[in-house]
């Protein structure tokens, strides 16, 4: 059931593994870890598995994401035995979009950005979210100043019928040291383009791969995507999380 009760219960509960294992215990297959490849996902998967558990896994396959994030699935796929889910676009939808504004929509507006990430990303997610009862996300508060409000726990309304489905951010409070601490103690396979830095330049985050850019030392966390829409307010989210 998912109430506030529930909440109550998982609060105690202080431990990310433990955590992310208490939930699979109880909801088995009605919850999993939703990832990009981000450094927290692949954190929640090994601490999952350190915990004794192995969680469902899934991922939005917008079809327009870097190579280098399917091979990661590939290598997590292997070393923790699991298959993750590539959840994907509607093709008809996806056809119809391009044919209407063109394959690149996203450089045009802000609203046509936002279309695209609704169709390649926010209906996929509604679709798998449909399966859940329990959504345990990446989420970090220090990732941006949205994101910086975001609760550890949360009741969202899923779908028509405005279902409850609890959304859990285990690791919300982590910084991103202790992060690549954990990830390299346990050796976890990390996004080989989240190793990447040159001249300070490295990749904050990594979505669609064109609309994701590294971002220089002096720059906001998000700055890297959708980098042509910089200069407007602090937006910069696809609609996953809103
Ligand atoms: S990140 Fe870019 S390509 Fe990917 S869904 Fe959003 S607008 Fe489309």
């Amino acid at each position: 059931m998912i109430n506030q009760n529930l909440i109550k219960e998982l609060q105690d509960v202080v431990e990310p593994g433990d955590l992310i294992a208490e939930i699979v215990r109880r909801f088995g297959n009605r919850a999993a870890i939703g990832t990009s490849g981000q450094l927290t996902g692949v954190a929640m998967i090994d601490m999952a598995f350190r915990a004794g558990v192995k969680p469902r896994v899934f991922t939005i396959d917008t079809l327009r994401l870097f190579p280098e994030t399917y091979e990661l699935f590939e290598k997590l796929e292997k070393k923790y035995d699991i298959s993750i889910e590539k959840i994907q676009p509607d093709s008809k939808k996806l056809k119809a979009m391009i044919k209407e504004h063109g394959e690149y929509l996203f450089f045009d507006s802000k609203e046509k950005q936002e279309l695209c990430c609704h169709l390649r990303k926010v209906e996929p997610n509604e679709k798998v979210l449909g399966t859940l009862d329990v959504w345990i996300t990446g989420l970090r508060a220090d990732q941006s100043s949205h994101r910086a409000k975001t609760p550890k726990f949360q009741i969202i309304e899923q779908g028509q019928d405005k279902r409850p489905l609890l959304k859990v951010a285990p690791l919300i409070d982590w910084k991103e040291k202790d992060l690549r601490d954990y990830l390299a103690k346990y050796q976890v396979p990390i996004h080989s383009l989240l190793a990447w830095n040159q001249d300070g330049w490295y990749y904050e985050s990594l979505g669609c791969i064109l609309c994701t850019t590294p971002i220089g030392p002096y720059e906001s966390r998000r700055a890297g995507r959708w980098r042509w829409f910089n200069n407007e307010e602090d937006n910069k989210e696809c609609g996953l999380h809103s």
